[in-house]
This record gives structure tokens, C-alpha cells and sequence, in this order.
């Protein structure tokens, strides 16, 4: 059962007016950027009531204090009320930095997200994290709040480009793998390019969303949201500092390959069942190269992995295709293998 504040709608104009006049706001601002200005909102604008747009600069690095503060004083110029909504027409930034400056202003007014990216519909919309980067720390700063609604329509992501469908791409096979064999099957059948994104978002979803619902706080069960992302962020950031940028969802399909590496290695994940996920993620995604140093200092970061305990690395690993463990302890060791396996 998907929680009441979120709709899938195959005419977002129509359902997000009826959104509005159930709740009867006394004014409306819509928080985009220029991309989703140009693809997106125009779908939206014509059946909106009167309202304001307010326009940021796209990217991660806009996702700070700054913008926020840009966004706040745009709505104190606008002398926003409580009683008015904030709606926030974008990818995961927007969705982060828009709901955080909306559960912020003036204590909280209400936000509904429209999210545009393959991302934000499949995983930053869901869950109530909210917040900006600090200082080069990812999400240091934050709150935990839902969104009044979360609008999911797949036709946004027609005008997405082929890279981020494909960075997205990656917590769908992550949601996939840790929760639903049969639908791993599906997924198999079809190459990226021709998948059937309205199924796939709305499996990943409803899986996000009972996740998140049951453990909202991340005392158990959440933690299995982390699959493929104690190695793959771990080479994320290291290869971020030396200015080797990836894509997070090629960091979490690395991810996934080596963390289902150690899982076969275990016994927990059968030989037949790793060797068909690696060869599909590395049909979509390819290698990423990496040099001994690399997978050395990589290894090194995953022991500062916020989701660690004292020097222990603890990580999601598949206990066979369609259900996974978390705080499963590793070595450094054993990460290094599973990277040389898949540079
Ligand atoms: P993004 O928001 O930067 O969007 C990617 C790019 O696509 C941007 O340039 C954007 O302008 C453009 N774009 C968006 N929709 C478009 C469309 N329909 N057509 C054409 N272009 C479009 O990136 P993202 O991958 O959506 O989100 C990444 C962020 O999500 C990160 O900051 C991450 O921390 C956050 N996140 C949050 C959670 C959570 O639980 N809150 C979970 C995962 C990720
Ligand atoms: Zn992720």
C-alpha cells in the first residue's frame, strides 16, 4: 500500500490543480531551474492558479546555504504566509534544497515535489530527507519532512538526458535486486534503453516507500537502502577529490558488482545469479577504470563510511537476487579484491 501523499498521475496538470483547490492555499510559488523551467514546468503552467516561479541555477554545487538563502528572501520578497505552498519542480537538488527551505520558513510551510529525474522520483522523494551540502560535506545540514504530496508522472523523463536516465537507472537494479527476483527477471529482459519506466518507478517506489515507512529514522530495516553504496561511494568521493567526477549511479552499479563480489565469495549469492547481474550492469554501465592506488585509497575511505561502526565496515550484501542483509561486516581486503575484480 503506497502511503496518500503519493500520486502517480498520467496528466500531472489536472492532478495538481485538484492538489491545490483541496487545500485552498493563499499563494502558490514554484521552485524550478532552467532546465526544468524549459521541459517541464510549461506541462504545468497552463492549468496553475495565479503564482509565482522562482528560478535557480541547476547543479549539485548549488545545493548550499546560499541558494537556500536566495530561495528564503525570495519568499520573504513575495511575503509568503503560512498558509502558502511551495512547489518544487526538479531533480533530487531541487527536491532536497526546495523541501529543506520550505520545512524552514517560518517553521514549515507545506511542499509538494514534482520530481523530474529518473533519481528524484525513484529515491530522493521518497523518505523525507531533506537538506544542502556544507562546506563539501554531502547533505551535512537537514531536516526529516514529507512533502504534502509527491507528484510521480514518467513523461518528465522524455527531455532527461541519456546520463542521468542512466544514473538513475542504477537505484532501480539497486531496489530491484534487494527486493523483487521476479522483477529482476523483467529488467533482464530488456536493455536500458527500452525499459517500461512507468513499472519500473512504480515498483521502486512502493519498495522505497514501505521502506521508509516501516523505518523512517534508519534504526534497521532502511539500512538495506545503502546496497551498492559503501564501495560505490567510497570511489565516488575519492575519485571526486582528484577532479575524476562520476556519475553516482556509475558509482553505485560499481558498487553493487563489488559488493555482490564479497556476497559470492560468502556463499551468499550464487555463482550463476552474480555472474548475470555483473554482466548486466556492465552492459549499461561498462568499467570504471581504476589503478592499484586508486583501489587502495577508495578501500581507505570506506572505513570512514558514516554508516560504520568503530573501525568495522559494515555493508548491504545480496543474500541471493531479491532479498539482502545489512551491517554485514567486511574487510578492507576484501573490498580491494572485489575492486580489481571489476576495474
Ligand atoms: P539533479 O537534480 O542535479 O538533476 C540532474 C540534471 O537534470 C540537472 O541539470 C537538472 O536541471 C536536469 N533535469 C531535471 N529534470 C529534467 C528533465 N525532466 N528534463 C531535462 N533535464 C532535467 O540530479 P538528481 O540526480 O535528480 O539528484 C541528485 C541529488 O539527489 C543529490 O544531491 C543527492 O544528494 C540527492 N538525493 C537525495 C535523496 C534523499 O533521500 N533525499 C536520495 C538520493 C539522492
Ligand atoms: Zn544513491
Amino acid at each position: 500500500m503506497l502511503p496518500d501523499n503519493i500520486l502517480f498521475s498520467s496528466d500531472p496538470t489536472n492532478d495538481l490543480l485538484a492538489i491545490l483547490q483541496k487545500k485552498n492555499y493563499s499563494q502558490v510559488v514554484v521552485l524550478t531551474d532552467e532546465n526544468c523551467r524549459r521541459h517541464c514546468y510549461p506541462l504545468l503552467e497552463r492549468s496553475l492558479p495565479p503564482h509565482r516561479v522562482i528560478e535557480v541555477k541547476s547543479g549539485e554545487e548549488q545545493k548550499n546555504l546560499d541558494t537556500c538563502s536566495f530561495i528564503w528572501q525570495a519568499m520573504t520578497e513575495q511575503a509568503l504566509d503560512r498558509h502558502a505552498v511551495l512547489i518544487v519542480l526538479g531533480g533530487g537538488v531541487l527536491g532536497d534544497m526546495g523541501g529543506f527551505c520550505a520545512a524552514t520558513y517560518k517553521r514549515g510551510i507545506d511542499f509538494i515535489l514534482v520530481p523530474t529525474t529518473l533519481l528524484a522520483q525513484v529515491d530522493a522523494s521518497i523518505g523525507g530527507k531533506l537538506g544542502v551540502d556544507f562546506q563539501h560535506l554531502k547533505n551535512h545540514i537537514g531536516v526529516f519532512q514529507v512533502p504534502v504530496m509527491t507528484l510521480l508522472y514518467s513523461g518528465f523523463l522524455k527531455t532527461l538526458p541519456a546520463g542521468e536516465l542512466r544514473s538513475g537507472y542504477a537505484e532501480v537494479i539497486k531496489h530491484t535486486l534487494i527486493s523483487d527476483r521476479a522483477m529482476w527477471d523483467v529488467i533482464l529482459q530488456k536493455p536500458f534503453a527500452d525499459q517500461d519506466w512507468d513499472t519500473l518507478v512504480r515498483h521502486s517506489v512502493a519498495f522505497k516507500a514501505r521502506v521508509t515507512t516501516e523505518d523512517p529514522t534508519e534504526k534497521g530495516l532502511r539500512k538495506i537502502l545503502n546496497a551498492g553504496h559503501t564501495i560505490g561511494h567510497a570511489v565516488e568521493s575519492y575519485l571526486l577529490g582528484g577532479n575524476r567526477r562520476i556519475l553516482h549511479g556509475e558509482a553505485v552499479a560499481l558498487g553493487l558488482v563489488a559488493e555482490g563480489y564479497i556476497a559470492q565469495v560468502r556463499g551468499m549469492l550464487p555463482e550463476a545469479d552474480f555472474q548475470q547481474l555483473y554482466r548486466y550492469i556492465l552492459s549499461v554501465y561498462g568499467k570504471v577504470a581504476l589503478t592499484e592506488e586508486d583501489i587502495e585509497s577508495a578501500t581507505a575511505l570506506t572505513l570512514q563510511d558514516k554508516k560504520n561502526k568503530g573501525n568495522r565496515i559494515l555493508c548491504v550484501l545480496q543474500e541471493g537476487i531479491g532479498n539482502a542483509r545489512w551491517d554485514c561486516e567486511i574487510s578492507p581486503e576484501a573490498v580491494k579484491e572485489a575492486l580489481r575484480f571489476y576495474r
